[in-house]
């Protein structure tokens, strides 16, 4: 599809999605959903620009038909390489989320998953996963990926919460299909997805079968609410207003909801793990590596716009050239860096899966995640630093306008240099809207919060081939090494 062609698949859905009260209609003409909607619609733009189709587009292995990256399984490590430059490409371009990514770390995935189940249980998951791959293929549609229920009481597992409803499960089944009850959230994109990819939220024991779920859900299925969150800043998206939004294009960040699912029905062709308890820690623990593995392109992609934008209000400022100006923008410049060299590394560093599909290295994939929750807030703080007090005082675009004030804010907020003060003005609120809460709390809990990433690390970690390599060289005898480890 074309942005627009996409824009106009939009308005043939209709989800049932509210936003501060209110029933939205048609998300392409909302001004706070709206910068959202665009943001995604790039990622269908740029598949028909002939600079970006080797990024942005690939051939199917299903079928050999060129199709846009966002929906394809990666066959390679070059795969896996290309999907973080083409995140990278995304976050310089809309300076925000675009949202598409958990879809396809949804598929990939299930892809891999459904196979080895399948191989296990005699299952036919597989099949009905690749069908749905082609449907999502030949559309080009957009999934959101589905993970985070809404887990009440974190202590107690979900079969244990005092409502067995907190998280997503399976209330009756036939031989049509499966009924789903329970609420997903934070679902990113998931306002201007097609289809939702649901899949359960950690690994689960025998006690929990019915929580082992995964499946696809139209997003205007019956049964299905969407509530739409706030965001830093949403308030100022109103008509006529741009300059004070920021990123009044692209919007902050990805714009989540809260998906309830009240006893949806879904057909067997769409179920792809039903009871599977055992696979569940499998499946997580992949979705989760993809999706960690494009923190290191989307939030890079991101940061290049920041350090440009901090650049910028230093030269305004009259300081590029000072010393600790520019050891800042080296700061940033590798901060940046580090994180983009953690993604292409777990993606060289990938493997093929039994289904042919291609998983990241889940440890460096963890690592790069761990260090976006540190680092993208040290970028924001050094471009704090550099962009100055303006950032949080400055007056409203509407005083900028007036008649009367107008004139005397653009005198004496003009810096150095021919540039009009607009510029200037324009650049702060940008920064301001890049480094706010939302776009920032991003950072630390997309994807996962910090412990899950800490959780994987040490359970890839190998520790105990560490010791040994130690109590090799101290000259320890094999004996008592064994004797040590076992202990
Ligand atoms: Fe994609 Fe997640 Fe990055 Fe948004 S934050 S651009 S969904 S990887
Ligand atoms: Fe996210």
């Amino acid at each position: 599809m074309t942005g627009q062609q996409y824009l106009e698949s939009l308005r043939r859905l209709k989800p049932c999605l509210y936003y501060r009260g209110e029933r939205v209609e048609d998300v392409t003409a909302h001004p706070v959903l709206a910068p959202h909607v665009r943001a995604a619609a790039l990622t269908y733009e740029l598949a028909h620009e002939e600079r970006y189709a080797g990024l942005m587009t690939a051939r199917s292995h299903l079928d050999g038909r060129p199709i846009n990256r966002f929906t394809h399984v990666h066959r390679d490590t070059g795969d896996l390489v290309a999907k973080v430059k083409m995140l990278r490409l995304l976050g310089q371009k809309t300076g925000s989320c675009f949202q598409r990514c958990v879809g396809l770390d949804a598929l990939n995935a299930l892809y891999s998953v459904t196979y080895e189940m399948d191989a296990e249980h005699g299952t036919d998951y597989h099949r009905r996963l690749a069908a749905f791959l082609a449907e999502v293929q030949a559309g080009d549609l957009m999934c959101a990926g589905s993970m985070t229920d809404v887990k009440g009481d974190r202590a107690r597992r979900p079969s244990e919460q005092r409502d067995p409803d907190l998280y997503v499960r399976v209330v009756d089944r036939d031989g049509r299909g499966v009924v789903l009850r329970g609420a997903k959230a934070h679902q990113t994109g998931m306002a201007n997805a097609h289809h939702m990819v649901l899949m359960p939220t950690m690994a689960l024991g025998e006690a929990d079968r019915a929580y082992a779920v995964a499946c696809a859900v139209p997003v205007d299925a019956p049964g299905v609410v969407h509530v739409f969150g706030r965001q830093t800043n949403d308030g100022r998206r109103r008509a006529g207003l741009g300059v004070d939004v920021g990123n009044a294009r692209f919007g902050v960040v990805g714009g989540e909801t809260t998906t309830i699912l009240q006893d949806v029905f879904v057909p067997w062709e769409r179920v792809f793990m039903a009871g599977e308890w055992r696979w569940t820690g499998t499946l997580v623990e992949r979705f989760a590596s993809y999706h960690r593995q494009n923190y290191g392109g989307c939030k890079v992609g991101v940061g290049d716009v920041m350090i440009g934008a901090a650049a910028v209000m230093a030269r305004l400022n009259g300081v590029l050239q000072a010393s600790h100006v520019r050891d800042k923008l080296v700061e940033m410049v590798h901060l940046v860096e580090t994180m983009y060299a953690g993604s292409l590394a777990c993606s060289v560093e990938g493997r093929a899966t039994p289904s042919g599909a291609y998983l990241v290295d889940p440890l460096l994939a963890n690592t790069v995640k761990q260090n976006v929750t540190r680092f993208a807030y040290e970028v924001a703080r050094l471009a704090h630093d550099l962009a100055g007090g303006l950032l949080a005082t400055l007056p409203s675009e509407e005083d900028f306008a007036h008649p009367e004030v107008g004139p005397l804010l653009g005198k004496y907020f003009q810096g150095a240099g021919q540039a009009a003060t607009a510029v200037r003005v324009r650049v702060a609120r940008l920064l301001e809207n890049m480094t706010g809460g939302t776009a920032l709390l991003e950072s630390m809990h997309g994807a996962g919060s910090p412990q899950a990433q800490r959780v994987m690390i040490l359970r890839q970690a190998a520790l105990a081939d560490k010791q040994r390599l130690a109590l090799e060289l101290a000259g320890v005898p094999e004996e008592e090494r064994d004797l040590l480890l076992s202990c």
